[in-house]
């Protein structure tokens, strides 16, 4: 197993060849098709809604009134976050706490988006997902979220906007949650994309963005189309 965020090495020692920002709404798939088409490529994989759940969650540990934006900003100072990258070794932790599980839960999805809007909160991510890309020991990374076509990777060799109408993605996304009703998830993924939706353009392409659309493809479908952008982006053209 590769060893996710080589620590005490000199920035910038582990340079990552090729970028894949894969960008999307929730219940796209993003997270898991990503993941896939990574291990396919043997690329790192680095998810970025992770850090701001996780953000999320400390902030709700230690009592943050989440509508006091100095106080989740101040928060970032005591944020001790690490992610793992390798696709076969994916965990997220805070401090010496495994968060991988505890960042799923519904309060925590809820209380994202009050994070997710600061955009002091933003830069500080911005620059430690960038950080995270330069780390990957890999020959590339792919890194999905909501602005990595757009913000945090403009230049990455490949860009992908992947999305899927809105009632497939509620239907997939309630086969993944158990403990809400459908209607409660297909309320709360609706709620959530209208608040990020505010923050960053996730639902159209920017120019040179490749849209994939995986409404009538299956799991493996979207894996391969995925990789299929990423191979002919490294071949080279005659
Ligand atoms: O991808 P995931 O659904 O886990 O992301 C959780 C939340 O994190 C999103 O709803 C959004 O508010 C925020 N996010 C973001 N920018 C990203 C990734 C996630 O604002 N690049």
């Amino acid at each position: 197993m590769r060893d996710p965020l080589p620590a005490g090495l000199p920035q910038g020692a582990y340079v990552a060849k090729f970028v894949v920002a894969v960008d999307g709404p929730a219940g796209s798939g993003k997270s898991s098709v990503s993941r896939a088409a990574a291990r396919v490529l043997g690329f790192d994989y680095q998810d970025t809604g992770a850090a701001y759940r996780a953000l999320a969650w400390h902030a709700l540990r230690y009592g943050v009134d989440l509508d006091d934006p100095a106080a989740v900003v101040a928060s970032w100072d005591t944020f001790r976050y690490q992610i793992g990258t390798d696709p076969d070794d994916y965990f997220v932790r805070v401090g010496d706490t495994d968060v991988t599980e505890a960042i799923r839960t519904p309060e925590v999805t809820a209380a994202v988006a009050h994070i997710a809007k600061l955009p002091a909160v933003r830069a500080k991510l911005v620059q430690l997902f960038r950080d995270v890309m330069r780390r990957a020991d890999a020959p590339g990374i792919i890194t999905e979220g909501r602005d990595i076509t757009t913000v945090v990777a403009p230049d990455a060799e490949v860009r992908i906007l992947l999305t899927a109408d809105e009632s497939v993605r509620m239907a997939r996304r309630s086969a993944e949650v158990t403990t809400q009703t459908p209607e409660e998830t297909a309320r709360a993924l609706a709620r959530r994309d209208q608040a990020d939706a505010r923050v960053v353009d996730f639902m159209n392409a920017a120019d040179g963005v490749t849209t994939v659309d995986s409404t009538d493809l299956d799991f493996d479908q979207t894996v391969q189309a995925v990789v299929d952008l990423a191979r002919t982006a490294t071949t080279p053209q005659d």
